[in-house]
């Protein structure tokens, strides 16, 4: 017998587990140890001792090995050692760079793992998907992908999508009834949900039958081809750029050696000089200082709540200039309290705040309880029609569910009403709330036999379906100034920042049809209650700071268009003359239509997911880099979208978290800004080490070049520049992609997603201080050996000397867009401490005899460090002054 075949019962004692309680604690340590992780067998991890020879197959970083083999084999130990030791020291490094990039790629995975929510001891709770095992029961909604193979015990409307499985894409309708049928495929069971595939609709319990690679999926996981690293839009035009200064590096490379040996220089040892530079001068590690650079900004964002879930989102986030914003829950707190209701004509208001459960109803400051008409029915209906629970933990009353429901739960509670009897009402059929349908109904039957319908759901999608209203006097037909007044009300609840919410009945006979399409008319229209969901307290000056950033932020809801004017008032989103769009005015726009007034649009109210989409794309197509968040399963296409696509950690489905590249940990909008800012830091501070790294490496070419020219012998010998290139170019250059931002990262408009990686000037940074740090170094070069011919070492030890304070120096200069002299040079702690230990290094270079003929250096006097360290700060202040 197949799981399929079997009836719940069957399935409950074969697995030893009632879906009343689920498995005990016990049970699943016991389980989780016999069957192991709910995992797919994922791709085999490249070796360790793989991954650091891979740090060395770089080609010109071979050519050098294979010239100092002939350096060794020629006799010149030291010199061969030393280059060894440091091409050694330098593949450590970037083998340690590449596993922290790749360990904190591997947090954000785990961080964002999905969860199931499984009944453990008779509690439900969330866990990790990895830790289900056979027998727990899971809960599962819209949205969620499933996630082990479950037999499904019960299913409100509950559908799914299985194309993953079956290449079928229409959602398949899910029951608990077993079917006695041998032989089905996937497809057909259904009374089985299957790891991965999608809830699109409803809900349902379900107990796990098999997990990991004994699922459906697991059968055919071994098939499916493995998922390759993607690399962002930064590194790839980084690594195309990089070909290109590779050629430029060979090319002035080569001329330096001609120019050597046609100068009389010794061929062997300008080879060796000309790889070394080479080497050094190739930023052949740029793109895997920028992953890192990159990887590290994803640590910072994910303790500022935000999760990456695609690394080119980092980049792209610093070009977001429309944020598409939801308002319950992101702007809002989600935290819903019904304050007012409209009954029998009249508004009642209810005391207390949040979910305390504490509070009365007042009719003109007079306090009602429940022998006021309707109410108590009312109220009942609000907690028939519902998807959520009211529980304590700690302490304090909870929802656990949707909020809007959760409301109604404590407004019964404040008359009195407690839990349902479930025997009094049997539930026949759900049809659950979505933001398109905009209502939710159930169907039940009383004690007595009776069938009817109760309907919740936006008053302007129940009114046209009712035809009767409810009074003091009892049930009459819906007139035109009934209309007009609950009109009115809708309208006053609404302008207060009320989210408004009608209900309604319908009595049915045996006979009625259980359609969907037939049930939902006819209805007599009960009451609204008006719920207020406060904004968020941080949102106001996120988007105040949003403005000064350049991004304009647009608020779009499914909730009344009063509701949201209000609210986005509140919150300072709508300028005076800025337009509020309607979900019907959208649908009679055409895209183009629409584009032409994109720019002045701020809220969007009474949209449906659909709508999203639309928007995404009309804000494109003026050029705009556009971030739209979402929870719902329908939001996925406009996430998807979206240049950044963002999802609720808390109230998001699995479904819009893969499709999207940012997860809001907090659900909150102040979380997007904090994003956007680091974003756009690490951008800057890509730009700040680029800027570094070539400067550096323009200045070493060019003073050898400038050398050669000159007929001069080698002013830096091969292990020095293999020295520089190791310790100045490489600690100071990590620290700078360290670095806090600048005071006006959030003060100025969004970076065009067009502008090159040297825009704004950066290349005319780079070229201008490398020629003045080639200068400067071949100045004190041809100086000090002008005055002492026959003591080469000397001048050389000058020259690199201020090669590398040149360069230390100059870093600081790399922080900023503006003058040196605007930032405090001890702000980044890092940095300094990169720039102490280079220094150190170089004094242990310069100072200790063992290595003094290992680096061909000389001890210099105080004298020498004043000429040099005057002439190393010319490349920097020279322009610190020019602003
Ligand atoms: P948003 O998420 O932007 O607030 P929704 O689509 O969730 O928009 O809600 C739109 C409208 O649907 C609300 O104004 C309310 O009238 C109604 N509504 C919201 N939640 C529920 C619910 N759980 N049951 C019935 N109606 C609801
Ligand atoms: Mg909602």
């Amino acid at each position: 017998m197949k799981w399929y075949q079997l009836d719940v019962e069957r399935v409950e004692q074969k697995l030893h587990v009632t879906s009343k309680e689920g498995l005990s604690s016990k049970k699943v340590k016991e389980r989780q140890k016999q069957y192991g992780l709910n995992e797919l067998e994922s791709q085999k991890h490249t070796p360790r001792w793989l991954i650091f020879l891979a740090q060395f197959q770089d080609f010109m970083v071979l050519v050098l090995l294979a010239a100092t083999l002939i350096a060794g084999l020629l006799g010149e130990y030291i010199d061969a050692i030393a280059i060894m030791v440091i091409v050694l020291v330098n593949g450590c490094i970037g083998y340690f760079q590449e596993q922290k990039a790749e360990k904190s790629l591997e947090k954000l995975k785990e961080l964002s793992a999905p969860m199931a929510n499984v009944l453990r001891d008779g509690k439900w709770e969330k866990v990790s998907s990895r830790e289900v095992v056979v027998g727990d029961v899971v809960r599962i909604n819209s949205g969620d992908r499933i996630p082990a193979d479950i037999r499904i015990v019960k299913s409100v409307s509950m559908e799914t999508e299985e194309s993953a499985l079956t290449g079928e894409s229409l959602p398949v309708m899910k029951h608990a009834t077993a079917i006695r049928k041998e032989n089905l495929e996937a497809g057909d069971q259904v009374n089985m949900g299957f790891m991965g595939t999608l809830v699109t609709r409803g809900s349902g319990i379900g107990i796990v039958v098999g997990t990991g690679m004994n699922t459906v999926m697991g059968q055919i996981a071994s098939l499916m081809t493995n998922t390759k690293k993607t690399i962002t839009p930064l590194e790839r035009r980084l690594a195309e750029l990089g070909k290109i200064l590779i050629i430029v590096a060979l090319f002035l490379t080569a001329l330096v050696v001609m120019l050597g040996i046609f100068q009389g220089n010794p061929m062997y040892e300008m080879f060796l000089a000309g790889v070394s530079l080479a080497v050094a001068a190739i930023p052949e590690g740029l793109p895997a200082i920028v992953t890192v650079a990159l990887s590290l900004g994803v640590q910072r964002m994910i303790k500022k709540k935000a999760i990456v879930r695609k690394l080119s989102a980092v980049e792209t986030l610093g070009t977001a200039s429309v944020i598409c914003s939801d308002k319950t829950g992101t702007m809002t707190e989600n935290q819903m309290t019904v304050k007012e209701i409209y009954l029998n004509g009249n508004h009642l208001y209810v005391t207390g705040d949040g979910y305390d459960i504490h509070g009365d109803y007042y009719l003109n400051d007079r306090k009602v309880d429940e022998h006021y008409p309707n109410l108590e029915n009312m109220l009942l209906y609000g907690m028939l029609c519902n998807h959520a629970a009211l529980l304590i933990k700690k302490g304090k009353y909870q929802i656990d569910g949707d909020p809007t429901d959760g409301a109604l739960l404590v407004a019964a509670r404040k008359l009195g009403l407690k839990e349902i009897d479930g025997e009094k009402f049997h539930l026949i059929k759900e049809i659950p709330f979505d933001s398109d349908r905009k209502r939710m109904s159930v169907v039940l039957e009383d004690q007595n036999g009776m069938r009817f319908l109760i309907t919740k759901g936006a008053p302007d999608v129940l009114l046209p379906r009712s035809t009767h209203v409810l009074n003091g006097e009892g049930r009459s037909v819906l007139r035109k100034e009934d209309t007009i007044k609950i009109e009115n009300s809708i309208n006053s609840m609404a302008s207060k920042a009320l989210r408004t919410i009608a209900i309604g009945i319908r009595p049915l006979s045996n006979k009625d049809s259980l359609d969907e399409a037939f049930l939902e008319k006819d209805l007599t229209f009960i009451g609204l209650f008006g719920i207020i969901d406060p904004p968020r307290k941080e949102v106001k000056g996120a988007i105040a700071e949003c403005r000064q950033a350049g991004i304009k932020t647009v608020m779009i809801t499914g909730d009344h268009v009063n509701t949201a004017r209000a609210i986005a008032s509140n919150l300072n989103i709508l300028p005076t003359n800025g337009l509020v769009l309607e979900g019907h005015q959208l649908n009679q726009m055409s895209q183009a239509e629409l584009e032409d007034v994109i720019d002045d649009a701020y809220v969007f109210a009474r949209v449906t997911p659909e709508h999203k989409l639309k928007i995404v794309k009309a804000f494109q197509s003026k050029g705009h880099i556009v971030a739209m968040t979402g929870d719902g399963v329908n939001d996925a296409p406009a996430i998807k979208a979206s240049d950044i696509g963002i999802s609720m950690g808390i109230a998001g489905t699995d479904v819009t978290k893969e499709a999207s590249s940012l997860v809001l940990m907090d659900d909150n909008f102040a979380t997007i800004k904090a994003a956007i800012k680091e974003g756009r830091n690490i951008y800057e501070n890509i730009r700040k080490f680029i800027r570094y790294l070539l400067a550096s490496n323009v200045g070493e070419i060019l003073v050898m070049l400038f050398a050669m020219l000159l007929g001069l012998p080698l002013p830096l010998v091969p292990v020095q520049i293999l020295w520089v290139n190791l310790v100045t170019d490489g600690l100071p250059a990590m620290a700078l992609g360290l670095d806090k931002p600048e005071d006006n990262v959030m003060k100025r408009p969004p970076r065009s997603p067009r502008e090159g990686v040297f825009g704004r000037g950066l290349g005319y940074k780079i070229i201008s201080r490398g020629i003045l740090i080639g200068l400067v170094t071949l100045i004190a070069f041809m100086l000090t050996y002008q005055n002492n011919p026959d003591n080469l070492i000397y001048a050389q030890t000058v020259a690199f000397t201020t090669l590398v304070m040149a360069q230390l120096i100059h870093v600081f200069d790399c922080r900023t867009e503006n003058s040196v002299f605007d930032r405090n040079p001890f702000e980044n702690i890092y940095l300094v401490l990169a720039v102490i230990s280079s220094l150190l290094l170089l004094l242990v270079v310069v100072y200790w005899p063992p290595l003094q003929p290992i680096f061909h250096t000389t001890a210099l006097a105080l004298r020498d460090w004043m000429f040099i360290v005057a002439l190393s700060a010319i490349p920097t202040v020279l322009f610190g002054f020019k602003k």
